[in-house]
């Protein structure tokens, strides 16, 4: 009888005890640290990126949709898809050199293609410092480019930008060739609640830089953007002109900050040919790419910044105020190319 008794005791106590191991185990599975949550897809492309750049993204969208569906990646398959990226105006050297890294990876289908190539450009325009510059008190940015392709208003829209960052800027009307230039900067100006310094139509460009670099220290100003003349007629003069503005801007203030060359994207390739002359004079810093909210061509963006070894720092995609975007080359692929 005692026996029994015994090992019924050791059994209680046995199960007692595997059942304390149990609740302390779960206990301690309830408060170890929670799994971190799945961060939330980082490369959902932005709708309004994908909608501005509309016109380019179903030019290629159009070519790869009907591409993607191919289950043998032939010959006739990577053809298409070089000539699909040449027509978007992404330069022939880049195109023909992306189609046969991806065709080196020897992708299943049309669709993991499509992964390889977007993975491809992104890698291509990474790594590039698309910072603005503007070291200096006040710091200065020179903006300059072939008439109409979009300077006075990329100014205005930078200055907003600035401003949303707390950044005041005061803005230089240095283009005096043009009568009605100096109002249009004015009326921009006005919409993002910044100072204008003009001169009179034909007066000297440099004098204006000098006097809005001033104004720009005297009102303790962040930055002083000074836009510019582009009449292409006589380009040496031109040339000359814009070399004289940096001189004084540069002579005044130690540094510039930032040279932005403003290219008008619906011209596509073309504008490379104009934008070497421009570094040539200037030393450009940077690239800002108008009007790609009206272009099939803006893999434009792209071939510029391979050709001149420049980084892209905005992108124009519309006439609004608030249309003139920092350029992220993970945002701008996923736009062009995600279905
Ligand atoms: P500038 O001669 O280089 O100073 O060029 P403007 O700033 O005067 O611009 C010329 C025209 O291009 C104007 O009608 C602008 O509204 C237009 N523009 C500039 N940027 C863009 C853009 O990103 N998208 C569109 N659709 N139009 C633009
Ligand atoms: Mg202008």
């Amino acid at each position: 009888m005692d026996t029994n008794l015994l090992i019924l005791l050791a059994v209680v106590v046995a199960v007692i005890a595997v059942i304390a191991i149990v609740v302390i185990a779960r206990s301690r599975t309830r408060t170890a640290p929670k799994p971190k949550p799945k961060p939330k897809p980082v490369d959902t492309p932005q709708p309004r990126l994908r909608k501005q750049l509309s016109r380019t993204r179903t030019a290629i969208g159009g070519r790869l949709g009907a591409l993607l569906g191919s289950e043998t990646l032939d010959d006739a398959f990577w053809d298409e898809l070089e000539e699909t990226l040449i027509a978007a105006d992404v330069g022939v050297g880049t195109s023909t050199a992306t189609v046969e890294e991806v065709r080196a990876q020897r992708p299943a289908d049309g669709e993991e293609a499509r992964r390889l190539l977007e993975a491809s450009l992104i890698g291509q325009l990474s790594g590039r410092d698309r910072s603005l510059h503007l070291e200096g008190d006040p710091a200065v940015m020179l903006v300059v480019g072939v008439n109409g392709t979009g300077k006075t208003t990329s100014i205005a829209k930078i200055a907003g930008l600035l401003g949303q960052n707390g950044q005041t800027a005061v803005l230089g009307a240095a283009d005096t060739f043009r009568a009605a230039a100096d109002e249009q900067l004015r009326t921009w100006a006005a919409r993002v609640g910044v100072e204008v310094v003009s001169g009179a139509t034909g007066s000297d460009p440099a004098a204006v830089a000098y006097d809005a670099y001033q104004t720009a220290k005297t009102d303790d100003a962040d930055v002083v953007i000074v836009d510019t003349a582009g009449r292409l007629h006589s380009k040496s003069n031109l040339m000359d002109e814009l070399g004289k503005v940096a001189r004084v801007l540069q002579r005044e203030a130690g540094t510039i900050g930032e040279t932005l060359l403003v290219l008008d994207g619906t011209t596509g390739q073309n504008g490379i040919g104009q934008a070497r002359s421009f570094a040539d004079a200037v030393g450009v810093t940077g690239i800002v790419i108008t009007k790609l909210d009206g272009t099939a061509r803006g893999g434009v963006a792209i071939a510029v910044e391979q050709e001149l070894d420049i980084p892209v720092k905005f992108i124009g995609v519309g006439e609004g105020v608030d249309d003139l975007v920092p350029f992220e080359p993970r945002e701008f692929i996923e736009a062009l190319l995600e279905p």
